[in-house]
């Protein structure tokens, strides 16, 4: 089948376009998926550029945004179905899991990420039977592409932050996946969005998202700007997935006893940080990495509901992943980067 996987860890390069990997072979646990569509995420970097300490088996390949058909009926389901797959595996036998809070699960894992399991940058793929999510009608499979990770992400945080009407929330790199899901989200439910861009050709996209304010970080100090905008107080709540370069920012801005929720590294992995200023303001910080399965199926459902459309920056066929990645590292799309197969 055709396939990108990777031999080793490594920039762009290393993404290697083939015709002629083996077809997956799926256990009775197992089905068969041809896949459709890839979102990419900032996942499918980490993944291909390795993180020191953990080590994945070789040829791998990534991609966990994955939209496909059934190859075989299950359960209600016939052959040639729409189908997500739930990107996480687990044991399946734990308390973390029996409560349906797999991501909690010592043996958590990620298809397509930092795992043993391919993703979805291949004609076929095999996954086990109970990660599949039938899709509605009325979701195309673009739009689905684009919900497993970074909507999933953006959901568990607007959940777990217990955000609502009328709260008022900054969001970093609004033109990103996870910005772009949270910001749709949260307008959706009635919540304030305080986005930042890098640069003003962002300024309509961004807008066009449903964001309330925006601030261009290269022009104003954003939390100088968060003291303007909200009279002196700050926001409620930080969606901070930029980490290393944002944390101190996340802490100036947020009131006093707001949220923030750290939910990537995409500017470093070690912060330093005022600790004073964050218990004198009693922030409450909250780590947040995907969602369960059952998270997934009820934001297919809120997505539906509120006819929600992710915006698309653009999509590549599979002998164009490594471009699919440069843009992405790049920062310059708009909207989600999707592979289709
Ligand atoms: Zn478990």
């Amino acid at each position: 089948m055709q396939a990108v996987p990777i031999y080793s860890h490594g920039n762009s390069d290393v993404l290697k376009y083939v015709d002629n990997f083996p077809t997956p072979v799926p256990s009775s646990s197992e089905i068969l998926i041809r896949v459709k569509y890839c979102g990419l995420n900032h996942l499918d970097i980490w993944t291909r550029m390795g993180i020191p300490g953990i080590s994945i088996m070789f040829p791998h390949i990534c991609g966990s945004d994955i939209v496909g058909t059934l190859q075989e009926d299950y359960s209600t389901f016939p052959e040639g179905s729409r189908v997500l797959i739930y990107p996480g595996i687990s044991c399946n036998n734990c308390d973390n899991c029996k409560n349906q809070n797999e991501v909690l699960c010592n043996n958590f894992s990620i298809i397509g990420g930092l795992s043993n399991y391919n993703g979805g940058y291949a004609e076929y793929l095999s996954v086990p039977k109970t990660n599949v999510i039938t899709i509605p009608d009325e979701v195309s499979d673009e739009q689905a592409a684009t919900l497993s990770i970074s909507y999933l992400t953006a959901w568990n945080i607007i959940k777990k932050l217990q955000l609502k009407k009328d709260d008022t929330v900054l969001v970093y790199g609004a033109s990103g996946g996870l910005g772009m899901a949270v910001i749709q989200i949260a307008k959706a439910l009635g919540i304030k969005i305080i986005s930042t861009i890098s640069d003003d050709s962002k300024l309509e996209f961004v807008y066009s998202l449903g964001t309330d304010y925006v601030i261009n970080r290269n022009k104003k100090e954003i939390s100088l700007e968060i003291e303007r905008i909200t009279h002196g107080s700050g926001v409620d709540a930080v969606v901070d997935n930029a980490g290393q370069k944002t944390l101190t920012t996340s802490i100036n801005s947020v009131r006093k006893n707001g949220k923030i929720a750290l939910c990537g590294t995409t500017t470093g992995n070690v912060a330093n940080f005022n600790i004073r200023s964050f218990y004198s303001k009693q922030i409450q910080l909250y780590g947040i990495l995907i969602g369960s399965k059952l998270e997934l199926s009820e934001l297919i459902e809120f997505i539906n509901e509120k006819r929600i459309l992710p915006k698309i920056d653009s999509v590549l066929s599979l002998n164009e992943v490594k471009d699919a990645h440069d843009r992405l590292e790049s920062g310059k799309q708009l909207g989600k980067i999707l592979i289709k197969i």
